[in-house]
């Protein structure tokens, strides 16, 4: 069991693309720092040719000659064809081997769980979705279903349980990483749950566990809106409001991790209760059940609350709002522009905050209403952000869609293995 607790928290995941290409991490050994530097260029700029991996890489061809002949051999990287050069001699191609192993990504969020296996490429092979009970938040639950999943999640491929590398997690909640995997959630009422340890007895491979505002954003600045940008931040709207915020091309986490916590910023003085014990939170305005109390004082008697009296379905309601505003009713899109409102004034908050070059919009409620709100978003963010930081400033919705927190997990994983003293072994028995 020792090892396995060892690989929680063993780290600090969080660099930007652009710094996880340049600066290795690690006081380590030349010969690790100079296999992460020609891993990390492969993966992220591959294919490529020895004579270009050296170019990009600074390393000498013979450096780069003697580090593929040893990943070739362990099997992580592989020869895909021949490219013509001027000189004539053709160039043998490289890239990452994407059957080498896989990942698994967990999105635990407060009404689902969804999880999702990835080739070494990052490439999703299959997909397991549960919605949660409601009113059940024991932490073995949230366990019992990630076991679960992950049979499902092999069962239906060919890949066999042992090609795992690891499990990622992205969590709604607060995830301590110095010593210990402690989860506080405000939401399910979790304090200092022991949720590593409840995993491990269970789960016979690798975890890996953070906010899964943060996992996403590692997605989108490695994958996705934010790839390119090294001071971004992301905002995952769901039930609750969080995010992700990357400063000079790390991941800002704080002394506990905690940092990002943006849905408990405050919008109005002495406004909504939120759940965390305080008022006026944004999230109870502009996260999914606060968009839907705002539809309730505009028109209590609305019939597109009924979804949400029916199923207790908080997309659903959203969905129908979106649809409604688009055909014009005007307690739909009253309830659309306050919440842009609302979401406008905090990230504009951010923006004389951090100065970032990227905001990028997520998670399933964002999503959902993103396309609708983008423009009176921007609008209410140029108003209130000054005029040096807004100007510098581009709001986008997530690219990486309803994928994100899955593929964010992942990367978790990712980032180790292209670590420079990592070795994941295959068919390691447990
Ligand atoms: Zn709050």
């Amino acid at each position: 069991m020792a090892w396995r607790r060892n690989k929680i928290f063993k780290k600090d995941y969080g660099l930007t693309l652009k710094a996880a290409l340049t600066s290795p991490r690690r006081t380590i050994d030349l010969r690790s720092i100079n296999r992460q530097t020609a891993l990390r260029w492969l993966y992220f700029e591959g294919p490529m040719s020895r004579l270009e991996l050296s170019q990009r890489t600074g390393l000498s061809v013979a450096t780069v000659t003697n580090l593929v002949t040893e990943l070739l051999k362990e099997e992580i990287v592989i020869e895909i064809g021949q490219v013509e050069s001027e000189g004539g001699r053709p160039r043998t191609l490289m890239t990452v081997n994407p059957q080498y192993g896989c990942f698994v990504g967990v999105d635990v969020g407060e009404t689902h769980i969804q999880l999702e296996l990835f080739d070494l490429a990052l490439r999703k092979q299959n997909t397991v979705r549960y919605l949660l009970p409601a009113q059940d938040n024991a932490p073995q639950t949230y366990v019992d279903y990630i076991a679960a999943g992950l049979q499902e999640l092999v069962a239906a491929q060919t890949t066999a349980r042992a090609m795992i590398l690891g499990v990622g997690i992205g969590l709604p909640g607060m995830v301590e990483r110095n010593g210990g995997h402690m989860v506080s959630s405000p939401i399910w009422k979790w304090q200092n749950v022991a949720f590593g340890d409840l995993l491990t007895a269970k789960i016979d491979r690798p975890i890996y566990l953070d906010n899964g505002a943060k996992a996403m954003t590692l997605a989108e600045s490695w994958f996705g809106a934010g790839r390119g940008y090294d001071n971004l931040i992301t905002v995952l709207i769901g039930t609750g409001i969080g995010s992700g915020i990357i400063t000079g091309g790390s991941l800002y986490r704080g002394p506990t991790n905690s940092a990002g916590e943006f849905g408990h910023t405050l919008v109005v003085l002495d406004g909504r209760a939120c759940r965390c014990g305080s008022f006026g939170c944004l999230e109870t305005y502009a996260g999914a059940p606060g968009i839907i109390a705002t539809l309730r004082e505009l028109a209590p008697g609305s019939p597109l609350l009924d979804a949400n009296q029916r199923a207790n379905n908080q997309l659903a309601v959203l969905n129908s709002i979106v649809q409604a505003a688009a055909a014009g009713d005007s307690a739909a899109l009253k309830t659309l522009r306050i919440t842009a409102h609302y979401l406008g004034a905090a990230i504009a908050n951010l923006v004389n905050l951090f100065n970032p070059e990227k905001i990028v919009v997520g998670g399933w409620a964002g999503l959902e209403i993103g396309d609708f709100i983008l423009d009176d978003l921007r609008a209410h963010v140029n108003r209130y952000a000054l005029p040096l930081s807004r100007t510098a400033v581009q709001i986008d919705l997530c690219h990486l869609g309803q994928d994100a927190i899955c593929m964010g997990a992942a990367c978790l994983i990712l980032d180790e293995f292209l670590s420079a003293n990592a070795r994941f072994l295959r068919h390691e028995k447990a």
